[in-house]
């Protein structure tokens, strides 16, 4: 349902929960964040409210300065801590948030389970963190692992990813579901929609469909599926919240 994700040089836990925060408004039965921090993924996810997993940070706090966190307004899978988001895979070098459905999951989780992947949820979005495993391992390019992924699913999707073989970049990607860039200085911002972003920064790009965002703390580069760079304008929202 929210989507938010940050990379720079503050603590990004805060930044994420502040930011989730401004989605509540849209509704959500749980929350969850992961956080790159020296090369591991951290993940905390909790149904209930925002303060669940608010609470549970300011008890046990995160550093690191990237990561990417979850709202949830469950589709596949009932309200519950191992359904919330981020999924990740095994050995959770990759960990995913997800706004949309997928629709052919089944047939992907089948196949997945033949190959020997083990499922800790009952959602659709755990095809995507498995399907990234399974193709990064085929090539060392993490982006050609996410373009094999996004080509073999289908239906709805705004997307995070990290991914520690890249601890310095957030992945992400959309179709049928929003997703903004938010450009800062020194820092850089994801988010499914404005509201979360405007106390940080007013210059977005909007993605569209089937395109993908490659985003450090100082750049910001958008591709369709096929790769082709794509150049869109920066565009500078004019109210504020
Ligand atoms: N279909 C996914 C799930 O049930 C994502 C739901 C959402 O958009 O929050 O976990």
């Amino acid at each position: 349902c929210g989507i938010v994700g940050y990379i720079g040089d503050n603590n990004a836990s805060e930044i994420i929960l502040d930011g989730l925060e401004k989605l509540e408004y849209r509704g959500y039965d749980s929350a969850g964040i992961a956080v790159n921090y020296n090369q591991e993924l951290i993940i905390r996810k909790k149904e209930g409210r925002l303060k669940v997993l608010d609470e549970d940070l300011k008890s046990n706090p995160i550093a690191g300065n990237i990561a990417i966190g979850h709202t949830r307004w469950a589709t596949h899978g009932a309200p519950s801590d191992e359904n919330s988001h981020p999924h990740f895979n095994l050995d959770k070098s990759i960990a995913v948030v997800h706004n949309g459905i997928i629709e052919n999951y089944m047939d992907i989780k089948k196949e997945l389970t033949q190959l020997g992947y083990n499922f800790f949820s009952e959602t659709d979005t755990e095809v995507i963190p498995h399907l990234l495993d399974f193709y990064s391992k085929q090539s060392d390019d993490f982006f050609s692992a996410i373009q094999k992924t996004l080509k073999k699913v289908k239906g709805a999707y705004a997307l995070g990813i990290l991914n520690t073989k890249n601890p310095d970049t957030i992945f992400c990607a959309r179709k049928d579901s929003p997703l903004v860039i938010g450009k800062g200085t020194n820092e850089n911002f994801i988010a499914s929609d404005v509201p979360a972003l405007l106390k940080y920064t007013k210059e977005v790009y909007f993605l569209e469909n089937e395109e993908i965002g490659v985003i450090t703390k100082d750049s910001i580069e958008i591709f369709d599926l096929d790769k082709n760079v794509i150049n869109r304008d920066l565009h500078t929202i004019e109210w504020s919240m």
